[in-house]
């Protein structure tokens, strides 16, 4: 017959086995910025900035204040499946963070030129970990951690090729910032291309977190999202529903203005989104896209979050009431204009 050579089993080298990883983890640029701002959000950061070359396929830096890495665990937080974010199943299925994997920083590191500079407090010095040689040693640095990724995918030509130009793959690097950004108002964002500053979204610090939301959301997204929208807040089964809910006029033709949050976790989730549409079907009947942000609380053991490597996706253990108190929460807000505008007619 025609049966090939028969090879055996082996365990595949460590480099590779992250390489494969990285498949799955880091698509483009974007894909870094997220997990680097990720990391830099988990370490408690208020200020944090991202510096890109060339679409950021070349470089790709981001700075925080966070809580900075001790000399000596720096070559660990390289390793895969190496967290400080979690111990245990039981931290798991409770997890708050935007991490608890353990693997981007080794993913990232294994198709690219990879190196991290962090002092944390108390520490005399910032040092600087090399990922490729491995070597450590002293810098100058305030607290927090930079980590500095360049030439992405240059030994793994067969992704390179599928990135896209300079202005193409920014374009996702900034919208990857623009999704953290719409969940932290406290912290401030600074996105820099080429030298130049392209996005800055100054720490707002408001009365409420309503307020605080509403002054992101113009920053981020232009003050007509604000006022073409109406604030959002419903709890009830202990899923909490805030945000802004766009008014029927401000919906457009295309979903791009869509933004779902489960625990500050930024997901792209069918039962929110269809939610969301029941809920304008009245007004839009399917036929343009409303605009929204919307942020839901919930019980993090109530949730799923291990459900993909990029975590974008979530499941509900109880997603009916997810949906219900998404679509009521998006109906009692648009009431509020619609009852304003009958008593305006009635008048
Ligand atoms: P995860 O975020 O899932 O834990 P990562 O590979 O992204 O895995 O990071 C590994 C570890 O390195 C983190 O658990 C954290 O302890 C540390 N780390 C990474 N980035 C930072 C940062 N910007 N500030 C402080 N610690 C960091
Ligand atoms: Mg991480």
């Amino acid at each position: 017959s025609d049966t090939p050579a028969r090879r055996p089993i082996r365990d595949l080298p460590d480099e590779l086995v992250s390489q494969i990883a990285a498949g799955e983890v880091v698509e483009r640029p974007a894909s870094v910025v997220r997990e680097l701002v990720d990391n830099a959000l988990d370490a408690g950061a208020t200020q944090i900035t991202v510096r890109l070359l060339a679409g950021g396929v070349r470089l790709i830096t981001v700075e925080d204040d966070g809580a900075g890495i001790p000399r000596d665990e720096l070559p660990v937080a390289l390793r895969r499946h190496a967290t400080s974010k979690i111990a245990d199943l039981h931290d798991l299925e409770t997890v708050v963070t935007m991490g608890f994997r353990g693997e981007a920083l080794a993913a990232i590191a294994s198709v690219s030129e990879a190196s991290i500079l962090s002092r944390p407090a108390g520490q005399d010095s910032a040092y600087l970990l090399d990922a490729r040689s491995g070597e450590l040693r002293p810098a100058a640095r305030n607290q927090g951690t930079s980590v500095e990724i360049k030439e992405l995918f240059f030994s793994t030509p067969a992704r390179r090729k599928f990135l896209k130009t300079d202005a193409t793959e920014l374009a996702h690097c900034v919208e990857a910032v623009r999704r953290h950004a719409l969940a932290r108002p406290e912290v401030g964002f600074a996105i820099w291309h080429e030298g130049k500053l392209v996005e800055q979204w100054r720490a707002v610090n408001a009365a409420s977190r309503e307020e605080a939301l509403a002054r992101r959301l113009a920053d981020v997204l232009g003050e007509d999202f604000v006022a073409q929208s109406v604030a959002v807040q419903r709890d009830s089964g202990g899923i909490s529903v805030t945000g802004r809910a766009g008014v029927p006029d401000a919906a457009r033709s295309r979903p791009d203005h869509q933004y779902c949050y489960v625990n500050g976790r930024f997901v792209r989730d069918k039962v929110i989104a269809h939610a969301a549409r029941s809920a304008y079907e009245d007004v839009l009947h399917g036929q343009k896209q409303p605009i929204y942000a919307l942020y839901i609380s919930i019980d993090p053991a109530r949730i799923d979050v291990n459900v993909h490597p990029t975590k974008i996706e979530v499941r509900f253990r109880d997603s009916r009431e997810v949906h219900q108190a998404v679509k009521h929460a998006i109906e009692d807000a648009l009431a509020v204009p619609r009852a304003a505008a009958q008593a305006a007619a009635a008048a």
